[in-house]
């Protein structure tokens, strides 16, 4: 239930859907915008659509990258991290909107002990619920590799998670009275993992995570309801009963076309694919992906899912258009 910390009200994602009672809420994700970049620009794109009243904003998470550097007519490796970090933003967007923010915590890139003293931050700023991910290989790697003393698998992250909402730290030896209380989302993918050989047993690893204590999902993308639908059915039947909430990625420039299947192996309606090539400027084929997302949200929205949750990659003059015509 919900609980004061100091002035600031925050509520698990599991509560905000119970006390919804039904009705279908919004919601959106972030990304952090890019380094030397100030925090107001971010502001100025979520003061738009706070006037629907989202309970939670997502913050995403992006590890380090590698830049490769000449020097004395080497290649040296410096390492650079691109964006600001994720729970610094959470916490000044929870503080100036009072609303509740979802950092992203990556198994990538971090060790358990890392990941343990994030945790232990966003339970002291009163950050309750966390989006728990593997994060991708790095654009220099064919796989995916943990870091040495890092998370393989999002469902071990979400056990360390569910260790220390039992008070269990990862060194007995260091005393702590305290455990968190940490509401954890995980992803899931009505088109199938990119790396999982068949949706089936992607359900199957995904039920692990819910088994480990995840309390919600989060889809990736996708732009055909009837994949959401089989996919929650298909979820019920393998015994996964936490809410699946619909991510949905208004499409907004010509490229999407080719990009988003190639990152995200998803399909895109060929109803859709004809739009856009229709379209003579990116300013058309943004108002063609508002549309297209206005008719996909009203269908979900009918259908009573617990939330319609948008991914804005930046500017969010779409989203803010989407969500006038629903909420
Ligand atoms: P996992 O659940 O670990 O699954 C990864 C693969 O391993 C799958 O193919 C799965 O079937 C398989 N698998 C899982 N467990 C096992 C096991 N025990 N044994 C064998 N195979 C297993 N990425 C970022 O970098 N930053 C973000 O902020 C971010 N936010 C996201 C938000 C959402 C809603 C979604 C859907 C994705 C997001 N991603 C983000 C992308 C995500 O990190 C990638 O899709 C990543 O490749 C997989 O992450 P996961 O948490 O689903 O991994």
């Amino acid at each position: 239930m919900p609980t004061k910390n100091k002035e600031l009200y925050t509520m698990k994602i599991t509560d905000h859907i119970k006390k919804a009672n039904g009705k279908t809420l919004f919601s959106f994700e972030i990304i952090p915008p890019k380094k030397g970049n100030n925090i107001e620009e971010l502001y100025n794109n979520i003061d738009p659509l706070m006037e629907f009243k989202p309970p939670f904003i997502d913050v995403t998470t992006s590890r380090e990258e590698y830049v490769y550097v000449e020097k004395s007519g080497l290649l040296d490796r410096k390492v650079t991290r691109m964006r600001p970090g994720t729970l610094g933003i959470c916490a000044a967007i929870k503080h100036k909107y009072n609303v509740d923010t979802v950092p992203h915590v990556l198994c990538g890139g971090f060790t358990k002990e890392e990941t343990e003293y994030l945790l232990v931050d966003c339970h002291y700023l009163g950050i309750d619920n966390v989006m728990a991910l593997r994060g991708d290989a790095m654009s220099h790697q064919k796989y995916f590799e943990p870091s040495k003393n890092g998370h393989q698998y999002a469902g071990d992250l979400v056990a360390q998670i569910s260790n220390l909402n039992s008070g269990k730290y990862l060194h007995d030896a260091i005393e702590v009275n305290n455990s968190t209380d940490f509401c954890i989302g995980v992803a899931g993918y009505p088109e199938k993992h990119l790396e999982a050989p068949s949706l089936q047993t992607d359900l199957k690893r995904l039920k692990q995570k819910v088994d480990a204590g995840a309390d919600y999902v989060v889809t990736q993308m996708f732009f055909d309801n009837k994949k959401y639908f089989e996919f929650v059915k298909a979820a019920k039947e393998m015994g996964i009963n936490v809410p699946i909430i619909p991510g949905i990625k208004p499409l907004a420039v010509k490229r999407h076309l080719q990009l988003l299947p190639q990152v995200f192996r998803i399909d895109i309606p060929e109803d859709l694919i004809n739009e856009v090539e229709n379209c003579k400027t990116n300013k058309d084929v943004r108002q063609v992906g508002v549309d297209f997302a206005i008719q996909q949200s009203k269908e979900l929205l009918a259908a009573g899912v617990p939330f319609l949750h948008y991914y804005s990659m930046g500017k969010s003059d779409n989203i803010h258009a989407i969500a006038k015509e629903l909420f």
